[in-house]
């Protein structure tokens, strides 16, 4: 299968707009506080035996046997577990809240350049290519400058917020050997992937989770405000939805969407939130930081059979927390239609049911046609309908609470196109998907086994 998609994708055109510069890039990469002369191009690999870029997306295409992830690691300390009940004080507003309460869209960038690795796809051209596509389709337009807001987040994470839902002898391990990572340039955490570190990683993770909280806390105040708050995004980076509470693996550090899960709970008083997960690959990490607990229903969606082999039917929670656990692996080719199949049948009347105080999504865009860690067939329209309907479902369910944090998503052209739709969408513009993506490198999904896949997710959760 994967090679199938292998070929369908050396025949795509990858058409897309003529974009022109503008001021965004310019006012908001650098406004993010991290310069990326900083950091980057003083790092030089060490000789690692690392396995290629073609040999990662191998494991990842099919990696359907690794699921043995909870093997020892350097960050193992029996005696730590995540902290329980702490809570902290609100963040200060970045903005005015009348400003706040007539804007649309409100994202943070945490580009992370100083956590790279040349070659490497989870690397620090991801989110400059984002802020760089999101500049030059506009939106940093005078006329659209009250609809979008950038957050200049210059606050990391506190360790307390992390360790909400990571081990604290992890957090503060990562910490510990950044010294080693500065020594060695450059170490190797977590061979699934590969997931590195520099010696920047934890200062970036900790600002990727810092970012994350701070949309989340001004979408939070908004809806206090106004029944139809901004959508949030946290475009940041190293991603995090594999991250497990005693170490990173899959790329991901640490998990950005579940720290925020905890303090929309802790410092909000939003007790029940809904994450879905649309990125390719399973959330493992979420998925077993919310397993027992009722409070948090963690839905995603997959290609089956992909990285990390976890998230099958079956695994629907435990204790307190059973049902609130929802996983469906799609087969390969699924696209435009299956998700949209989905979104009606399985995502809303699980969302109806469990009544929601805020929806958390871990949008990851690497179930793109183009993006080659996978095979399904998401377009650049399909993720505006699903960012569309997910900013309505918001609406109809927690008066409009609803943030976006970036997980995966490979092919820079295909992320940076789609990012630039979902933010059409959160802000009722028009698609323009027309323009982006191309028709005729999609093959016929397969209908029947995505039927039977609904149908059973559907049976196995009484929806
Ligand atoms: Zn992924």
């Amino acid at each position: 299968m994967a090679a199938a998609r292998g070929v369908v994708m050396k025949a795509s055109a990858s058409p897309c707009l003529t974009l022109r510069p503008g001021l965004l890039r310019q006012r908001l990469v650098p406004s993010f506080g991290i310069p990326e002369k900083e950091f980057g191009s003083a790092l030089s690999e060490r000789s690692y035996s690392m396995p290629s870029l073609s040999s990662v997306s191998a494991r990842w295409g099919d990696g359907g046997s690794n699921s043995s992830y909870n093997s020892g690691s350097i960050f193992d300390s029996p005696n730590l577990s995540p902290l329980s009940g702490q809570s902290r004080a609100k963040r200060e507003l970045l903005v005015p809240l009348p400003t706040l309460v007539d804007s649309k869209v409100i994202f943070s960038a945490a580009p992370a350049f100083g956590h790279n690795k040349e070659g490497h796809p989870e690397c620090k051209a991801r989110v400059s290519s984002i802020m760089k596509a999101l500049d030059q389709a506009g939106f940093a337009d005078e006329s659209r400058s009250r609809d979008f807001l950038h957050l200049d987040v210059k606050n990391m994470a506190s360790v307390e917020e992390v360790a909400a839902v990571h081990n604290m002898s992890y957090v503060k391990g990562l910490k510990k050997i950044m010294e080693k990572a500065r020594e060695e340039k450059l170490l190797i955490l977590d061979t699934t992937g590969p997931t590195y570190a520099t010696e920047n990683t934890y200062r970036e993770a900790m600002f990727g989770a810092g970012a994350s909280l701070a949309v989340l806390d001004h979408v939070v105040a908004a809806s206090r405000e106004t029944s139809t708050p901004p959508v949030g995004f946290a475009l940041v980076r190293p991603p995090g939805h594999h991250a497990i509470p005693t170490r990173p693996m899959g790329f991901c550090v640490f998990g950005n969407v579940a720290v925020a899960a905890r303090h929309a709970q802790r410092v909000h008083g939003l007790q029940r939130v809904f994450i879905i997960d649309f990125d390719v690959h399973h959330g493992n990490g979420t998925n077993d930081m919310f397993y027992e607990d009722p409070n948090v229903y963690y839905l995603s969606t997959h290609q089956v059979g992909g990285f990390p082999g976890t998230g099958k039917v079956d695994e629907v929670g435990e204790g307190r927390g059973e049902g609130t656990t929802l996983n469906l692996p799609l087969p390969g080719g699924s696209g435009d239609e299956a998700m949209g199949a989905v979104f009606d049948e399985v995502i809303v009347p699980a969302a109806q049911r469990f009544r929601p105080d805020i929806i958390l999504v871990s949008a990851g865009y690497d179930a793109h046609y183009l993006d080659e860690l996978a095979g399904l067939q998401f377009t650049c329209g399909t993720y505006y309908r699903l960012a569309s309907q997910i900013k309505q479902l918001a609406g109809d369910l927690c008066a409009g609470r609803c943030c976006f944090f970036l997980e995966g998503g490979y092919d820079l052209k295909a992320l940076s196109n789609s990012v630039v739709e979902t933010f059409r969408a959160f802000a009722g513009e028009k698609s323009l998907a027309n323009r982006l993506d191309n028709p005729a490198v999609i093959y016929d999904e397969p209908s029947i086994l995505v039927r039977r896949a609904i149908d059973e997710i559907r049976s196995i959760h009484s929806l």
